[in-house]
């Protein structure tokens, strides 16, 4: 299906630096629009590049609590009598900084951006690449996240009556989305991320399938450190095709945190640029005609750049040469979109990737597939 497409950038979405060591380096961003720049992705009519607004402080409070929202407003400018540490602001994660009200809300107005995009029929499908902030929680900021955007984004898309399947491939669980729509039919949530038994929040097991009303529409699929490409793959297939075909969502969002990378410095699993398009282009077959993708994690800030121009080409259905473009090549040293992997793994270690894949599929089927009336032969 061809989708005529928006990519939600500019310059202001890469100027507020988190701190001087922080992972989270905004040029990733401008990195990505750079990239995509050098192969002329926003030349054509179908392909096209948008500025972020800001989100309002009504939208951010649709998700965020009034004493949160005044908080980060006055860290943002340096209030002295505002404490940080009672929504987890301080040294490590989460760091407070000049400017911060205006870098969250400007993400956050990103991924509206692209809602309205969708909405307006300006474009079937929206890539807003500072988002997919998932790990935000109502009262506190969590896990580098200070707005939850993907959370804002899609409680827009329910009040406008949607039906939104909510999938995120980052290699942490995505727990702040699942947890506003635990409870809840209206919204599916699927995260596939490394176990919360080795990585950061420690959430995402296969139990965790939604209460009440929302039972069997939270999915989780962790994964083993150093899972690859195939057997990513294929626990995807086994799982989110599936529940995402019977559950017909009116829009699919999805979160495309490049994380999960073999390079990645702060995470564990081994997927490649290629390997992460391939499941985008999984997506890009089972999505309705709206989708909206949004970012996410990703720590080597080059696998970000290239991982998502892949992306971007599959969402706007670009095909773009392998070899990166020679102004790109010089400016950042590297040669192709794609990976060669060099990292080596021990066999002993691909096949407990793959128990561990197995195990947690067959939870999915056994916990969840019963909601969904999907039988197994
Ligand atoms: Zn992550």
């Amino acid at each position: 299906m061809l989708r005529k497409s928006v990519f939600v950038y500019d310059d202001t979405l890469s100027q507020h630096s988190l701190s001087d060591t922080h992972p989270m380096k905004p040029e990733r961003l401008r990195y990505t629009y750079e990239l995509l720049d050098s192969y002329d992705a926003f030349a054509q009519e179908r392909s096209v590049l948008i500025p972020p607004r800001s989100a309002t402080e009504e939208e951010i409070l649709q998700f965020h609590t009034r004493d949160y929202l005044n908080a980060v407003q006055g860290l943002s400018v340096g209030d002295q009598s505002v404490s940080g540490s009672p929504f987890n602001f301080g040294p490590g994660d989460n760091p407070s900084y000049r400017g911060m009200y205006e870098a969250a809300s400007t993400s956050t107005g990103a991924s509206l951006r692209g809602v309205e995009a969708l909405l307006s029929d300006e474009a079937d499908a929206a890539f807003s690449i500072s988002g997919g902030l998932h790990h935000a929680m109502p009262g506190y900021a969590y896990g580098f996240c200070v707005f939850n955007d993907p959370v804002i984004a899609i409680q827009r898309l329910v009040k406008e009556g949607m039906k939104v399947a909510y999938v995120d491939i980052d290699c942490h669980h995505g727990d702040g989305v699942q947890h506003a729509f635990y409870d809840t039919d209206a919204v599916l949530t699927i995260s596939l991320h490394e176990s919360g038994a080795f990585l950061f929040p420690g959430t995402g097991f296969t139990q965790e399938t939604g209460a009440g009303r929302g039972r069997g529409y939270a999915v989780n699929v962790p994964l083993y450190p150093y899972t690859s490409d195939d057997v990513y793959l294929w626990a995807f297939r086994e799982t989110v095709i599936p529940v995402v075909e019977r559950f017909r969502p009116d829009v699919l969002v999805t979160q495309l945190g490049i994380d999960s990378h073999f390079r990645d410095p702060i995470t564990h699993l081994a997927l490649t640029t290629q390997g992460h398009s391939a499941v985008v282009a999984e997506f890009a077959a089972m999505a309705p005609q709206k989708w909206l993708a949004l970012g996410g994690g990703g720590y080597d800030l080059q696998a970000v750049a290239r991982a998502w121009t892949l992306d971007y080409g599959v969402i706007s259905g670009q095909v773009f040469a392998d070899e990166i473009p020679e102004s790109y090549k010089t400016a950042y040293q590297v040669d192709s979109l794609s990976d060669v992997m060099d990292l080596p793994i021990q066999q002993s270690v691909i096949d407990e990737g793959k128990a561990f894949a197995e195990d947690s599929v067959k939870a999915v089927q056994r916990l969840v597939f019963p909601s969904h009336g999907i039988s197994l032969v």
